[in-house]
């Protein structure tokens, strides 16, 4: 696996309206599978934008939309630029300014009440995704978190189902990654949208269709590539374990199952084959609301074709059979005998194939309780053993994006919670903070960007000095150690101290490679093929296909379907998935179009509705106002709403987590945003 870097030089790129500029080199560590390298302009000491770069060449030269407003961000009326203390009700967005001392000399004290009063479990540290960099998560904060006994987090707003599937049938294998889709003669896209998040695995697609691969879009919505897909199956949510559980059927009992690959190298097909005994491509047809044609047209594709390239999505997890889904889906290159050659097998988070086992946290074995961050709310309104005392939110905007959106405004709302929030901007979580503390962001610290679909790391390097007086988590997570007498002799002074540490603590020659970064390495990462260059990281190297412990804990056990929650009050499916206007929920801030609800015309025209009407989207939970979009783009009883917005996108000022409930997937403890079930109807007429 190499390693990408590029020197910290800058290169003049001649004189533009407005002064000399020059173009800084540096990569994107946002949550996003791609890790694009960056070019910067900077002119007078600011951004002034933002493109893609060559040197990572999986990522080409182009950047998504999104990021080349990041500009926006670090210099927006948003900005958060000073610490500030709360002097407003709770969510009302009035701070007075304070200096780094008194709010870090606050927030100890609150600490220390806290521990005292009800142990350090008391203290609920909030985090995720707003960056995927070897210093700002999972770092000095986790070693400040250990040392207070604070409670742990279990992240699974997103991949804990397919996660847990990926670890259990193969250890979290290395998977096939974009620079070997070409080599594929057929490609399933299974709940994932490159189109608008993980853009770079387009054109390698395209190549692929261009040297006659058949493309297959599995998603409720008729997406940008699904149009010029050989087979679009619109699923039903929810339903995606019956879809790959008659695929299974028809392998097994049309000769199609390769029987020799599941003796040499895999445990349980035989539990397999007799879960999906009943899962008829009629059946599942019915169940998923699509035409049995179509599935069987994929079956006889899939059980044909070769190298097929399944590649699955988080799409596909996120309701109440989401983790087996995952085992489905996952497990159908192993029955179909699609292993061993370029192009075949599947392709995923790529994340665990780095072996970074963090090193520079410590080793202290933590022992606290652990909240499952999708249950938040319930956390903050009725834990009492201990209760939640201080919240301390960083990288992440819960207020927004966690299912129960009601419940968590309740419980931020409490007056006797303590938050904290560090952060880059006034998100809808700030606004419920007792004290702010200002954050860097990418532009303005040090960083490894280490992507998920590809294999590639790179360091990502300040490219501008800090705003205002924004820190760095190393400098704040350390600071609060020390002030806490929790430091050691040999933790990091600051930023720079860190960067130097993770570099010796990760795996191999990847730490030595990055420090000798003055010149540009040529490749982007290793491509491996499965089962010729990497093989399972279970026990005996073998696929496990009906794992016990999952069995034993998954509520209907393995391989199998519970029926959709649907009611005749609530009948549709409300989905909420990636938008090209937010990475999660990372830039909901900037303006954008007005945001819609999408529904297929013969939904919109029983309930007597039009485009463009205000609407009510609700259910016992609460209710979203905003315009419709009626489009026969998305398939007849689902709506969408999109991911990530953040709560000033709506009329009313609630997104689609309101309406989601908090239940947990079947595997994994992940958040079930699509199993919403809703009634729409005209907000003008209510
Ligand atoms: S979010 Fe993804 S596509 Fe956009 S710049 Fe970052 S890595 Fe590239």
């Amino acid at each position: 696996m190499a390693v990408l870097v590029k020197a910290a030089g800058k290169k003049p790129r001649g004189a533009v309206l407005g002064g000399p500029t020059s173009v800084v080199d540096t990569a994107c560590p946002l949550d996003c599978p791609d890790a694009c390298s960056l070019a910067v302009t900077v002119q007078h000491g600011k951004v002034v934008a933002l493109d893609g770069s060559q040197r990572n060449p999986v990522t080409a030269g182009f950047i998504c939309a999104k990021v080349r407003r990041f500009g926006e961000r670090v210099y927006g009326p948003d900005r958060l630029l000073h610490p500030a203390v709360r002097k407003g009700r709770k969510g009302e967005g009035r701070f007075k300014r304070a200096s780094w001392d008194e709010a870090l000399g606050l927030i100890i004290s609150r600490f220390e009440r806290a521990r005292a009063e009800h142990g350090g479990a008391s203290i609920l540290p909030y985090s995720y995704g707003g960056s995927n960099g070897l210093l700002t998560q999972d770092n000095l904060d986790t070693t400040l978190w250990r040392r207070l006994g604070a409670s742990r987090l279990a992240r699974t707003l997103c991949a804990a189902p397919t996660g847990a599937a990926n670890q259990a049938l193969y250890g979290k294998m290395p998977s096939v990654t974009y620079q070997d889709y070409p080599a594929a003669k057929l490609i399933v896209l299974w709940g994932i949208n490159p189109s608008v998040s993980g853009i770079h695995i387009v054109p390698y697609v395209r190549e692929a269709q261009k040297h006659g691969a058949a493309l297959i879009i599995i998603d409720p919505r008729t997406t940008a590539l699904a149009r010029p897909a050989d087979v679009h199956l619109a699923v039903r949510p929810g339903t995606d374990v019956a879809v790959a559980l008659a695929i299974h059927r028809y392998l097994f009992a049309n000769g199609h199952a390769d029987e020799a690959f599941l003796r040499t190298h895999a445990h349980g097909a035989d539990r397999l084959r007799e879960r999906s005994e009943p899962w008829t491509i009629e059946r599942a047809a019915e169940v998923a609301g699509i035409d049995a044609t179509a599935l069987e047209q994929l079956a006889r594709l899939y059980a044909e074709r070769s190298p097929a390239l399944i590649r699955c999505g988080w799409g596909l997890e996120r309701n109440r059979n989401g983790g087996n889904a995952a085992m489905a889906v996952l497990a159908l290159p192993a029955v179909g005998g699609k292993f061993g050659v370029r192009g075949g097998g599947y392709s995923m988070s790529n994340s665990a194939s780095w072996n970074i086992t963090r090193p520079w946290i410590g080793a202290d074995e933590p022992t606290s309780r652990v909240v499952n961050m999708t249950h938040l709310g319930r956390a903050l309104t009725e834990y009492d053993d201990p209760p939640v005392d201080v919240l301390f939110v960083y990288n992440c905007n819960p207020a927004a994006t966690v299912p129960d959106q009601s419940r968590v405004l309740r419980g931020l709302a409490r007056e006797d919670l303590f938050t904290v929030v560090f952060e880059q901007v006034m998100t809808d979580t700030a606004l419920y903070a007792d004290v702010i503390l200002p954050a860097t962001t990418f532009l303005e610290g040090y960083d490894f960007a280490k992507a998920y679909g590809p294999i590639s790391m790179q360091l990502a390097r300040p490219v501008v000095d800090t705003v205002g007086e924004a820190r760095p988590n190393a400098d704040v997570f350390g600071e609060l150690c020390a002030r806490l007498g929790l430091r050691r002799e040999d933790d990091p002074e600051g930023e720079l101290d860190l960067l130097v540490q993770v570099l010796n603590g990760l795996p191999g020659t990847i730490g030595a490679d990055l420090s000798a970064g003055h010149r540009p390495l040529p490749a982007c990462g290793a491509a491996p093929v499965q089962f010729v260059d990497v093989f399972p990281n279970t026990a005996d190297r073998k696929i496990d296909l009906f794992p016990a412990a999952l069995e034993a804990s998954a509520p209907m056990g393995l391989y199998r379907f519970q029926p959709d929650p649907a009611t005749d009050r609530y009948p549709l499916s409300l989905i909420s998935p990636a938008s090209d206007r937010t990475i999660s929920s990372t830039l909901g801030e900037l303006p954008r179009p007005d945001v819609t609800l999408t529904m297929h015309p013969d939904e919109a025209r029983a309930r007597g509705l039009e485009e463009g009407d205000l609407v009510r989207i609700f259910n016992d939970l609460g209710e979203v106002h905003c315009p419709l979009t009626v489009a026969a783009s998305i398939r007849p009883g689902t709506v969408s709403l999109p991911k990530g917005l953040w709560r000033r996108s709506t009329a009313n000022g609630s997104t689609a987590t309101v309406l989601a409930p908090d239940t947990l997937t079947d595997l994994g403890g992940g958040a079930c945003f699509n199993d919403a079930r809703v009634q729409v109807a005209s907000l003008a007429r209510a």
